[in-house]
């Protein structure tokens, strides 16, 4: 065992952590910010802040055209970021890694691209009940383009995916399997060892999206076999408006560029235009360097603390959120897997989420409340909405009795 498995929370020096993001320090309606909305978009700490300002005052010009100075230096910035993706990932070529928007746009890559030129009528895409809506709508719109459908894996009422019925749903007809590696609504984590198992060996190709397992869970889609792996930066201390789509090289090679523009061709003449190679061929227009350069920052930061000290930290968290929020009366959690990330969800009798997340914040706590772009999640535990707290490492017990107090206090208040 590694000495990084042992560390327990003890030895967790969060209070060293803490200070690396200024956030964390400010107050909201006179309270110390408690900030617990990290699902949504977690903070960025100052050694990436450093890393996209460094970027902005000596490197920016714009990527791979220029022949000058800073020209070369903001591709050197922006490629050695793609080969920090890279090995994060344990992807086997920098060509393998696509900058994105996000993980929306990862997904909406695929669709497009992979999808849409296979599919035939009657053609199925496997997804499950747990998905965002970017792991839905993307394959309604080329189902709804292409005459093929969309097929739901279920869920029990403990918000874990049934998957041997995942697998009786594996037909003849399944061209793409996409799911979540971690729930955003519940906090599930998806046997997605499994699942890759059980697609490919109907050659079914998978791909994950792992926008809520990447800041949780080191990520090795060589060991997870996947053929795509979608995150964005945001949701793991970085910055927003950059994510990446790793994409097995030989699949990326067969799909065609989904937007045209610059960056991605090689030629361009009014009788034809020659693709630039991979990974370019999907990158059209300018991309966001800065942003590339602060998830490379991002990944630094949390490697160096080391992604298997987070998780244990984080499950610590998550049990103690769970323990003390079940001594809330009616206080009910909605999603109980027994494999879980850093996440509760709940509701509270007689308070509904929308007021309760309003309430907590005049207690300066920042936690999301809503269908959190899972509907069907909601509809399936007959909710229309629920509270949910997403903690980070950053995040400490003594915040979690914070915000348990805040919410039996809303108890008493609406009871
Ligand atoms: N997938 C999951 C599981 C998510 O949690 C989110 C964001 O909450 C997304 C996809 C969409 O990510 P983004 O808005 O960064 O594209």
């Amino acid at each position: 065992m590694s000495a990084q498995i042992r560390a327990t929370p003890a030895e967790f020096d969060v209070a060293r952590y803490r200070a690396d993001f200024p956030i964390l320090a400010e107050r909201i309606h006179g309270k110390p910010l408690v900030y617990l909305d990290n699902g949504a978009s977690s903070q960025r700490p100052t050694a990436v802040l450093d890393a996209e300002r460094r970027y902005a005052e000596h490197m920016h010009a714009n990527v791979h055209r220029g022949v000058h100075t800073l020209s070369q230096r903001a591709t050197d910035a922006f490629e050695g970021a793609r080969e920090r993706v890279r090995v994060f990932l344990n992807a086997r070529s920098s060509r393998e890694i696509i900058f994105t928007r996000g993980t929306t746009e990862a997904i909406n890559l695929v669709a497009q691209s992979y999808a849409r030129p296979k599919l035939a009528p009657g053609d199925e895409i496997l997804i499950t009940w747990l998905e965002h809506h970017a792991n839905i709508v993307p394959w309604q719109m080329v189902a709804a383009a292409t005459g093929a459908k969309l097929v739901v894996a279920p869920i029990n009422r403990r918000g874990e995916l049934e998957l041997e019925a995942f697998a009786r749903l594996l037909g003849e007809r399944t061209r793409l399997v996409a799911t979540a590696h971690v729930s955003n609504a519940l906090g599930t984590v998806l046997p997605v060892k499994e699942i890759v198992a059980l697609a490919h060996a109907r050659n079914i190709p998978v791909l994950l999206d792992g926008a809520q397992a990447v800041p949780h869970t080191a990520v090795d889609v060589r060991a997870l076999d996947c053929d795509f792996y979608a995150f964005s930066a945001h949701k793991m201390y970085g910055p927003t408006g950059i994510g990446v789509l790793y994409g097995r090289e030989s699949l990326l090679e067969a799909m065609p560029p989904w937007q045209g523009g610059g960056d991605m061709i090689l030629s361009v003449s009014f009788t034809g235009t020659t693709y630039n190679e991979l990974p370019h061929k999907f990158e059209a227009g300018t991309p966001h360097m800065g942003g590339a350069v602060g998830l490379a920052a991002a990944i630094d930061y949390i490697d160096g603390i080391g992604l298997e000290r987070i998780a244990a930290y984080e499950h610590g968290l998550l049990e103690y959120a769970t323990e003390r929020l079940g001594t809330i009366e009616g206080l009910e959690l909605v999603g109980t897997a027994r494999d879980k990330a850093s996440l509760v969800s709940f509701t509270l009798k007689g308070v509904h989420p929308h007021d309760l997340g309003t309430i907590l914040d005049q207690s300066g706590i920042a936690i999301r409340t809503g269908h959190h772009c899972a509907m069907p999640v909601m509809e399936y535990f007959g909710v229309p909405a629920t509270a949910r707290a997403s903690f980070a490492f950053y995040n400490t017990r003594a915040e979690i009795d914070v915000l348990v107090e805040a919410v039996a206090a809303a108890k008493t208040l609406f009871g």
